[in-house]
């Protein structure tokens, strides 16, 4: 059973304290995001605070689209972001858009310019800058900042109506240039975009800035408690602003905690979009995406990454996460849950020289030992097998327990195999290795009359499956960027490695999304894109071991 970490944390204090004093009823909260990109581990972090806040006082959690900038906004991210919320487990109470609000959110600009709070301004985006200030100077006001009422009233109508080109004119609230907090100087709260909406069509050419938007939003919908991360810390003077002078009857409020960072990791649409556009990688869900889609395709379960956002906490700082600590809460979860079986990656013939021609034996091999119920399964055994390259050496070091000429190891869930003889290829490569096996060692048997140090894994050569692994590795590099790069020249050049082998033939009607531990080399996915009827393809989701030890 999955237990829900009930540990506190300063807003489930806040929203306690809202409700023992009888502030507030019920708990609304909303995630956000702007459907501008799939969702990522981030914004998972935002979905459990949420939903898992809302949920533990009986309250309410919507989702609604932040879509209130046309130009990146698109209905198939629409779509991915619906699915991702309800594949993490969690189902909105009201789904909303926020461009289905413009007409209030324009009624309560014409508000401001009426209690003469807001005023059009001509200046260009680069002379409203430069007017700005700094965190030391004030700013200046603008020179259109004493506009009338009524001239306000009909230029913000005649934005309204297309009469201006983008950028030619701009909202701003009228609060105070030399307010300390550059925020308040003025802000932008409407500009000009003569750009086709996915919800709304052409039927505005006017739409709201963030600040001015997220606010009344969130009043309309009744969110009690405004969830964001801390880079907004700064935008909550605005954001109670709006809230009031817009006159609106909730009266949400912001509370910021620190964003998710993830080590070798980026975590910003902007940046995942780019690797998708420059085909760095093979869409939002290629596996090493930090995307939910991405990871949902490696093969996480949505219980992993939960149990991961919980234990991370919330806090009011930012740093940064190993990202081993996400591969460890998937290990975890994995392990009761997935059944266990021999898969070669790189493979290696073996003939057994001794075990007679056309004879096949069947084998017990234990599915799960980690979960008594999971079974014993039959595999074949017979004079052919498959090892992995790296389980034979022709000359191995010292401590090297594996096959080498004159060594004995055990053959996981069958034989004691002793290797006699090699065949190269005619550029040296070892092709094939020739053992003898003992029938008195066979697995189960209560053997005890020697030992050997190493236990191999292998599968039946006529009966295998062949197969396809895809092994990862981090994307981004963990290296100082220099002066002048981005994080495309950190990608990893490895960060993919494709391998063709094999896996024992009852795994041969494996679906999508069938989860294994191939014994020695970790978790697989069957990946859901690239498995056919005549091809398997797996993603490896974590390895068995890490060196990373959670407090
Ligand atoms: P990005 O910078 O990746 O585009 P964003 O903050 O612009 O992210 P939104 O779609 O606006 O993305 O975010 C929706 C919600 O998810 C917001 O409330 C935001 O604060 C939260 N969120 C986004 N990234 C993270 C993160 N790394 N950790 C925690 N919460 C996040
Ligand atoms: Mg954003």
């Amino acid at each position: 059973m999955e237990s829900k970490n009930t540990s506190s944390n300063f807003i489930k204090n806040i929203i306690i304290e809202d409700l023992e004093s009888g502030k507030h009823k019920e708990i609304i909260t909303r995630f956000p995001p702007e459907p501008n990109g799939y969702l990522h581990i981030g914004h998972a972090k935002s979905i459990i605070l949420n939903f898992e806040l809302a949920d533990e006082f009986k309250g309410k959690t919507n989702l609604r689209f932040d879509d209130t900038n046309p130009i990146k906004e698109d209905t198939e991210y629409v779509e991915s972001i619906k699915e991702d919320v309800k594949w993490l487990g969690f189902d909105w109470d009201e789904l909303h858009f926020a461009s289905n609000y413009f007409d209030e959110m324009y009624d309560r600009a014409v508000v401001l310019i009426k209690k003469g709070k807001a005023f059009v301004c001509d200046l260009s985006a680069e002379e409203i800058k430069n007017l700005r200030g700094t965190l030391k100077e004030p700013g200046k006001e603008s020179p259109y900042r004493n506009r009338t009422v009524e001239e306000n009233l009909d230029l913000f109508e005649r934005m309204r109506k297309g009469e201006f080109k983008d950028g030619e004119k701009v909202l701003r609230a009228k609060i105070d240039m030399s307010s300390p907090n550059i925020n308040m100087r003025d802000p932008i709260i409407y500009r000009i975009a003569h750009a086709e909406h996915h919800n709304t069509g052409d039927k505005w050419c006017i739409y709201p800035m963030y600040d001015f938007a997220h606010p009344i939003e969130d009043a309309i919908e009744g969110v009690t408690h405004s969830i964001c991360t801390l880079e907004f810390e700064d935008h909550r003077p605005l954001y109670d602003w709006v809230i009031s002078e817009c006159e609106m009857e909730s009266k949400p409020r912001q509370y910021e905690f620190a964003r998710l960072n993830l080590t070798n990791t980026v975590m910003s649409k902007r940046k995942l979009k780019l690797l998708v556009d420059e085909n760095v990688v093979d869409g939002w869900d290629d596996p090493r995406m930090p995307t939910i889609a991405g990871l949902r395709r490696k093969g996480y379960t949505p219980e992993a990454i939960r149990r991961f956002c919980r234990e991370i906490g919330v806090a009011k700082s930012n740093s940064t996460v190993d990202a081993q600590m996400l591969e460890h809460f998937v290990r975890e979860d994995l392990l009761a849950k997935t059944p266990r079986t021999m898969a070669v990656l790189r493979p290696l013939k073996v003939v057994i020289t001794n075990y007679p021609e056309g004879q096949i034996e069947m084998l017990d091999a234990e599915n799960n030992p980690d979960d008594p119920n999971a079974g014993v399964r039959q595999i074949p055994f017979s004079r052919e097998i498959y090892i992995e390259q790296e389980d034979f050496m022709e000359n191995p070091p010292k401590k090297y327990f594996r096959l080498f000429p004159g060594n004995e190891v055990r053959l996981k869930h069958a034989y004691f195999i002793k290797c006699n003889d090699f065949i190269k290829d005619e550029n040296g490569n070892v092709v094939e290795i020739h053992c003898t096996y003992d029938p008195e060692t066979k697995s189960g048997s209560g053997f005890t009359g020697r030992k050997v140090k190493g236990t191999i894994h292998w599968v039946d050569a006529a009966a295998a499956v062949p197969a396809e692994f895809r092994l990862y590795e981090p994307l981004i590099l963990d290296e100082e960027q220099e002066e002048g790069e981005t994080f495309l020249d950190n990608i990893n050049p490895n960060s993919l490695e494709i391998l063709q082998g094999f896996i024992e033939e009852n795994m041969k009607n494996a679906k999508p999304h069938d989860k294994f531990q191939f014994f020695r080399h970790g978790y697989f996915n069957v990946d859901p894109k690239y498995t056919s009827d005549d091809k398997i393809v797996f993603n490896r989701i974590v390895s068995l071991k890490s060196s990373f030890k959670i407090q």
